[in-house]
């Protein structure tokens, strides 16, 4: 029987920020919706196809940032998962039918897509958090944020988005003012020391920043943070008030770095204003059994006036912004935790010298507060960036085609994920930023947290060289920190290194290289005959090639599972050589061997392309050593190595190994010298002892160093020799030999 169904005002209910009745009885889903003038529906996204018939009104449809307008008599289809508004741009009521179907098959094709057009032809500004300048930076911060995001961006470049990597020295963190104080400089001495020491080790680890702000540096930074934060004050929602605070039995006001206590929320022991288990803020007065940095005195609770926000009234905002991009639960969860609150009262600024003031009166002798000022800090990155492209990005005018990612530690959450959004709805009432979180968790070292104020970290100088940089980018890619707790010890570090890349990665490459010298003469040979085996191994190539593709898109970004596809192709490829091998030169099944070796070597080429964001320097080399040009375009499929290329893989160094094995011969001559010449009377010492111990002075030192000069070739200063034990010596010489013999061989 037909169905005749008229929309009907009566039977509309509020639904996705618009008014929306159901048809029933189509077969597929249908309904009618209204949109009144200025309204619009709230961003949303669906694995069902869905199709627009506008039949009156006029306004824009917005899908994935980009706007199309409609009117009456016009039809739109959404692809599942694209994400799309109705805004009403006229004066009149928008009213449009909608149908929508499940289609299985389509929206699994949408959802494989690495693309799936959040990020096609817009700009692209992923953060990393910018670190605070009081330390330089060790495995923790580089295995998070930074070498997140730099592979995201070079992951992106490669598949043709314009993307690029921003961050900054946090000039204004209380902790600066703290380590000024130990270290005896002033606050912007300090800054300026480890903020440079900072884009050092970044430059070492291989991560290009394309912007690096420096805010106690940039001159246009603070008239553009204090113009921001007069719109927060224009507002309404920002404004001086009096409002509980902890100060000392002086009255002087205590926060961030001057306090710690527990937890308000999970009672664990915590700093002022953020606690690192639960993610959740605290306000300095509401800890528990609250201590002074530096002092026995008990500090008090009393009233102190400041620009305050009341935050609670903004939850929905938040949870409507958290429905746009990647917002991974963990960060949801914690915006729901938070506004479980009665209230959450923020201050904007704190009394302090060290910082921006703000232009408004109400708070004197207050700064704005460095977090709430990041939010400006990001905007003030992009519009630096954009003067040097040639392009008109402001800081105050941000646009709705910026696709903003940031990376951060668990412990930025609130600032990034919940307080942002809201100052960026006070001050832009009509962006709706559109964001991507990828937030990591703690890494441990040696099971306990790294520490910058406390020193207890593996800093990135002292493990990262050019022939380092790769190794530690992929082991600390392996072990990052994602979605739970991991821990850094450095002998899990060359344990990795000797057996996966040294071991398993370059031993197949050399071994790969010197079969192609034996029976290809070093030439790439075409593909001949191809037996049901080949062709199932080139299909494990592509799956491999869209698993990577899949762990380094921005949906499913993920370093532990990237790494885990590349060693799995590795080992794939391992074991289809090894069975292989057995036809490998026999001359009835010449035919066959030469396709064996052409996908083996399209596995090699495969895994360049593939580590390529992970572990650049590799990645460069590998492709040359196959003939190739530069890694500049991620793959679509699978392709052979051109026949006829020159292989040089067999004598390329790509990794080595951190620590080789002490040799024993070497080991067993300087065992019986340093007791020779130690004039050791119980016989030949044991290994695990150092020097000192033993009872060398400078002058046995300096007989010993001449005497391993004369033996090996290799200088050791007497410092070296008196603070190692004999099993460090003879490794220390056994690294030396073996760098002198490259040296000499290159
Ligand atoms: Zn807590």
């Amino acid at each position: 029987m037909v169905i005749i169904n008229a929309y009907d005002a009566g039977a509309l209910h509020e639904l996705f920020g618009i008014d929306m009745s159901s048809i029933d009885g189509l077969g597929v889903g249908a309904g009618w919706g209204r949109v009144v003038p200025g309204g619009r529906s709230d961003a949303h996204q669906h694995d069902e196809t869905e199709t627009f018939v506008i039949v009156q009104g006029a306004g824009d449809l917005i899908v994935d940032a980009r706007r199309y307008p409609v009117h009456a008599g016009v039809v739109a289809q959404f692809e599942p998962f694209e994400t799309h508004v109705i805004e009403n741009t006229g004066d009149e009521d928008l009213l449009f039918a909608t149908l929508y179907w499940r289609d299985p098959e389509r929206a699994g094709r949408q959802a494989a897509q690495v693309e799936r057009g959040r990020l096609r032809d817009r700009p692209v500004f992923v953060f990393s958090t910018p670190p605070t300048p009081n330390g330089d930076l060790h495995l923790g911060h580089l295995s998070g944020p930074y070498l997140g995001a730099d592979v995201f961006v070079r992951f992106q470049r490669l598949n043709g988005a314009q993307a690029w990597h921003l961050t900054g020295s946090d000039d204004y963190q209380s902790y600066v003012t703290e380590c000024a104080r130990r270290e005896g400089r002033t606050p912007a001495e300090t800054a300026a020391h480890y903020s440079a020491e900072i884009a050092e080790t970044l430059r070492m680890m291989d991560i290009p920043l394309d912007q690096y702000t420096v805010t106690d540096a940039d001159p246009a930074y603070r008239a553009g943070l204090q113009a921001f934060f007069s719109r927060l004050v224009a507002s309404g929602a920002v404004a001086p008030a009096e409002a509980p605070a902890l100060v000392g039995p002086d009255g002087r006001y205590l926060y961030e770095v001057d306090v710690s206590g527990g937890c308000p929320t999970c009672g664990g022991p915590t700093g002022g204003n953020i606690c690192e288990e639960c993610g959740e803020p605290n306000f300095c007065h509401d800890l528990v059994d609250p201590a002074i940095r530096h002092s026995d005195a008990v500090p008090r609770v009393a009233e102190v006036t400041r620009f305050m926000l009341p935050l609670h009234r903004f939850a929905p905002d938040v949870a409507l912004h958290h429905h746009l991009g990647r917002v991974p639960a963990r960060l949801r969860e914690l915006a729901e935790r938070l506004f479980a609150r009665p209230g959450v009262d923020v201050a904007m600024t704190h009394p302090s010298d060290w910082g921006v003031p703000p232009l408004e009166d109400g708070a004197p002798g207050q700064v704005i507060w460095v977090w709430p000022e990041m939010s400006y800090g990001f905007l003030h990155g992009i519009a630096e960036l954009g003067r040097r492209l040639g392009r008109d990005w402001r800081a105050d005018a941000p646009r709705a085609d910026w696709k903003i990612v940031h990376f951060f530690g668990y412990d930025n959450s609130f600032y990034h994920a919940i307080l942002y959004p809201v100052l960026y709805k006070l001050a832009f009432p009509d962006w709706a930023p559109d964001i991507d979180y990828n937030v990591n968790e703690f890494l441990l070292l040696d099971g306990a947290k790294f520490s910058t104020s406390r020193r207890h970290a593996v800093w990135g100088k002292e493990i990262l060289t050019p022939d380092t940089v790769d190794a530690v980018r992929y082991y600390l890619s392996r072990i990052r920190s994602e979605g739970r707790r991991t821990n850094f010890e450095v002998g899990a570090y060359e344990s990795a290194v000797r057996d996966r890349l040294v071991g398993t990665w370059q031993d197949w490459l050399h071994d790969l290289g010197r079969r192609m010298a034996e029976r290809y003469d070093g030439l790439v040979p075409d593909a001949g005959n191809w037996t049901p085996e080949h062709t199932a191994f080139l299909a494990r190539l592509d799956t491999r090639r869209a698993a990577v593709a899949g762990a380094l898109g921005p949906d499913g970004f993920s370093l532990n599972q990237a790494v885990a596809e590349l060693d799995g192709l590795v080992d794939d490829v391992r074991r289809f050589a090894s069975l292989e091998a057995r036809v490998s030169t026999s001359p009835a099944w010449r035919d066959e061997a030469r396709t064996a070796i052409a996908l083996e070597l399209a596995a090699a080429k495969l895994l360049a392309v593939c580590a390529a964001p992970v572990m650049p320097r590799f990645a460069a080399k590998l492709a040359a050593a196959l003939g190739g040009g530069e890694i500049d375009t991620w793959p679509q499929t699978v392709t052979l190595v051109a026949p006829g290329s020159r292989v040089t893989l067999a004598d390329r160094t790509f990794f080595t190994d951190p620590r080789p094995a002490v040799d024993a011969e070497l080991a067993g001559w300087l065992t019986a010298t340093v007791a020779e010449t130690l004039q050791l009377e119980d016989g030949p010492p044991a290994a695990d002892l150092s020097l000192v111990s033993l009872g060398a002075a400078s002058l046995h030192a300096v007989t010993l160093q001449y005497r391993i000069l004369e033996h090996t070739d290799v200088e050791v200063s007497v410092e070296e020799l008196l603070g190692s034990t004999i099993t460090e010596l003879a490794g220390l010489i056994g690294q030396r030999t073996q760098a002198g013999m490259e040296v000499a061989l290159a």
